[in-house]
């Protein structure tokens, strides 16, 4: 399984993610994101968008590997995490 640290960075930066944008009112913070708990308030129902590894199997495969895949979101959770440290 993606190991995912549960920072919740990625649930407030919905603005990189096109496909993500009926998830926010403009400002990139999922409507469904606790800003107290910093979790997901849908956890157990929250979107296939949102689970990386329904995701790979119901969208990717075939179309890279599953370590290719991680490696993309690995990259973009470094990325936020920067990002987030930096400000
Ligand atoms: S940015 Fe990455 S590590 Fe942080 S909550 Fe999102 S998927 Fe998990
Ligand atoms: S639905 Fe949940 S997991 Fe998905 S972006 Fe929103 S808060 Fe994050």
């Amino acid at each position: 399984m993606f190991n995912c640290d549960g920072c919740g960075y990625c649930c407030e930066n919905l603005l990189r993610n096109d496909a993500m944008r009926d998830m926010h009112s403009g400002d990139g913070v999922c409507h469904f994101f606790n800003k107290v708990s910093r979790k997901c308030n849908i956890y157990e129902s929250r979107p296939l968008i949102c689970r990386v590894d329904d995701y790979y199997r119901l969208r990717m495969v075939g179309r890279m590997s599953m370590t290719e895949y991680y490696q993309i979101n690995i990259d973009c959770c470094d990325m936020l995490k920067k990002t987030n440290e930096e400000r």
